[in-house]
């Protein structure tokens, strides 16, 4: 079974064709970067807008890659939430025209559950159970899926996404945007034991994560420098930011594996393409005898083909949409409209 998928949740228009929800025939991926880069970060309005413009465009691309016609299509997946609700529109109102026009099944997906999927992409053999460390722009979360469709989370962060910290940490350094890839080269030339700055574990028994704390530290510890003088070492900073982030995650993340008992981890989102993070948890996980999977960058960070796997696992168990499908910003991991 072939699906076209649509992903527009955020600041990429993007447009895959995966087969049987595990190999990609093609993965186009347009990202905005450079038009928001100027901001800071994504203009919701203008990232809308832009989707409209390209993503015809994204679709004949990723038909003309893979050599197929829309005849070929055997159904359209399209992300209706998380994200921003005017650029899940444009995803979703394409999906639907397709759908409709083409008399093919429509199949929404969400977003987080579709970077969990991008594991299945990297690892066709990989099956539920596994636990999951889903570290994205605004997400950080850890979820354990059952089954293909029973998505459970066990913790969440109280406050700031990993993805989000690391973006504001880049913005104050003048790093530029996106701050994840920024924070995760200047941490290599950087020492990352010169700062001491907190490690939030807050409840041992609870697998929640809370990154305000650590952001104001380090910011504090810039203005209290600034304020005195004092010259900063942007590359120390970054280093001593990541590796409090990436303990936290990977103590946390093992402490929740060992505890219900579960031998087989993945990582997803774009902050799952940290270096140090990669590292770290490849030893704890070794340590610990768990296996640990991880996609490749290009699946980490959005696209489409993570949602063309997962509306494949949806469809195959009755998760069908019909033409009322909505954009949901908010929307629950596990949730079936
Ligand atoms: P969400 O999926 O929660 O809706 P999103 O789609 O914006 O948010 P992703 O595309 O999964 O998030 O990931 C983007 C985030 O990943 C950004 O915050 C970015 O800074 C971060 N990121 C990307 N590469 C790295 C890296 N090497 N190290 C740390 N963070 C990274
Ligand atoms: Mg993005
Ligand atoms: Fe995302």
């Amino acid at each position: 079974m072939k699906i076209l998928s649509i992903e527009t949740s955020c600041d990429e228009t993007a447009v895959a064709i995966v087969e049987n929800g595990r190999k990609i025939l093609t993965n186009r991926i347009y990202s905005q970067i450079d038009i928001h880069q100027k901001y800071g970060g994504v203009v919701p309005e203008i990232a809308s807008r832009n989707h409209i413009v390209k993503l015809p465009y994204i679709i004949d691309e990723a038909l003309a890659e893979s050599q197929l016609t829309l005849a070929d299509i055997d159904a359209i997946g399209v992300t209706n939430g998380p994200g921003l609700v005017g650029a899940l529109l444009i995803g979703l109102s394409t999906a639907k025209a397709m759908a409709y026009s083409l008399g093919k099944p429509l199949i929404g997906v969400h977003h987080i559950e579709g970077h969990i999927a991008a594991n299945f992409l990297q690892y066709p053999d990989l099956e539920p159970p596994f636990l999951t460390l889903v570290v994205s722009g605004g997400h950080s979360h850890l979820v354990l899926v059952e089954d293909f469709q029973t998505f459970k989370v066990l913790g969440r962060t109280i406050d700031d996404a990993a993805g989000e910290a690391f973006d504001k940490i880049s913005r104050v350094l003048g790093l530029g945007y996106p701050g994840g890839p920024a924070i995760d080269l200047a941490a290599q030339n950087g020492n990352p034991a010169a700062i001491a700055f907190p490690r939030v574990m807050l409840d041992k028994n609870k697998f929640d994560f809370s990154f305000s704390g650590l952001k104001s530290a380090v910011l504090n510890y810039i203005n209290g420098k600034k304020m005195k003088n004092e010259a900063i070492d942007p590359n120390d900073v970054a280093a001593s930011f990541q590796m409090a982030v990436v303990e936290v995650l990977v103590r946390k993340t093992i402490a929740c594996a060992e505890k219900i008992k579960i031998k087989t981890l993945c990582m997803a989102g774009g902050v799952s393409c940290n270096s140090l993070l990669r590292k770290m948890m490849t030893v704890a996980a070794e340590e610990a005898g768990i296996t640990l999977c991880y996609p490749d960058p290009i699946l980490c960070t959005d696209n489409a083909a993570m949602i063309g796997s997962m509306a494949y696992y949806n469809y195959i168990n009755g998760g069908e949409s019909d033409l009322s499908l909505n954009g949901i910003p908010g929307m629950k991991i596990g949730y079936r409209q």
